[in-house]
């Protein structure tokens, strides 16, 4: 059987055909215009494609509340045009197919969890650090939604000794999305986080924040797994200043197996970026069960 999966973006819309082995079959990058522009490329994509199902794994704020009237909006987006739009109600009415519907980082959670390295776990976070700061969290096997749905990124941070920048978030200025974001490192530093490569410096501060929020999510959270991936995490020096600072900052205080292999705890995604958009497929996948499509 065929799913189709959507990872929308604020630059791009990724479309694909994909099948129950999170095999992609086809794909398609649609530049992320005004609704009425990119809507109808999509959808032209997807039709004729005997697919059984749609999930799409969708930038936010978004509302994943089924009771409320604005189930399957994006909401409050800084993105003008696309705020309370009804993007699952589009695809729906021209699709006229199941769809599932979560965020872009529970897209990437999922699809680390059913196809990547976190198969195993039931208690998973998946942060992506890249133009924006946000994570995916899985407790018990479920996705966390609850009154919204997790905004990892806008926890508060306590700044670095001696450091006095102002931080990048409207909203927030100095929280974790303020301080470690690729923009809010372009800010800081004056060059964009990939000509910053050789700067010890930016790197010891960036994993200096990284950690402390890992911290707070080890310390709410308690995942068996901590999944970090965006442009940013390309920088693969981050790794082990993370983990390090991570125990350090701990100090101690929680002591479990998984901690005591911290190289397999905090570790970058596995699926050569396709995370997002298999996760998509599986939203798909499950859409289609709860609707009772025989798959
Ligand atoms: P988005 O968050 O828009 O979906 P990305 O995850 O690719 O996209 O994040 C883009 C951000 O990551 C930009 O701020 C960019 O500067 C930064 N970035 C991209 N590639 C790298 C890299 N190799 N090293 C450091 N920063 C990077
Ligand atoms: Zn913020």
């Amino acid at each position: 059987m065929l799913y189709g999966g959507i990872e929308a973006g604020g630059t791009k819309m990724i479309c694909v055909v994909g099948n129950e082995n999170g095999e992609i079959l086809e794909r398609v990058t649609i530049p992320t215009k005004s609704p009425e522009e990119t809507i109808p490329a999509m959808i032209d994509f997807f039709k004729g494609k005997d697919i059984a199902s749609l999930g799409i794994a969708c930038f936010g704020p978004i509302d994943l509340n089924k009771e409320s009237k604005t189930y399957g909006f994006i909401t409050s987006t800084p993105k003008l045009e696309w705020r309370n739009y009804d993007i699952v109600g589009g695809f729906e009415k021209e699709l006229n197919i199941p769809i599932g519907f979560d965020t872009d980082v529970n897209g990437s959670l999922l699809g680390e969890i059913t196809w990547g390295c976190a198969r195993d776990k039931k208690n998973a976070l998946y942060i992506t650090i890249g133009t924006g700061i946000g994570g995916g969290v899985m407790t018990n096997g479920q996705l966390l939604h609850g009154m919204l749905h997790p905004e990892l990124g806008h926890i508060k941070l306590q700044p670095a000794e001696g450091d006095a920048y102002k931080g990048k978030c409207p909203y927030h200025g100095t929280c974790f999305e303020g301080m470690a974001s690729g923009p809010a490192i372009e800010d800081r530093w004056g060059k964009k986080a990939f000509d910053l490569a050789e700067n010890d410096e930016v790197w010891e501060l960036e994993s200096y924040y990284i950690a402390q929020a890992i911290c707070d999510f080890i310390v709410t959270l308690s995942p068996e797994i901590i999944i970090l991936g965006g442009g940013v995490m390309n920088q693969e020096q981050l790794f082990p200043l993370i983990r390090k600072k991570t125990l350090g900052q701990l100090s101690d205080y929680i002591n479990t197996k998984e901690l005591q292999d911290i190289d397999n705890y905090i570790v970058p995604a596995s699926l050569g970026g396709d995370q997002g958009i298999m996760g998509a497929v599986k939203l798909a996948i499950e859409a289609a069960k709860e609707a009772g499509i025989d798959i």
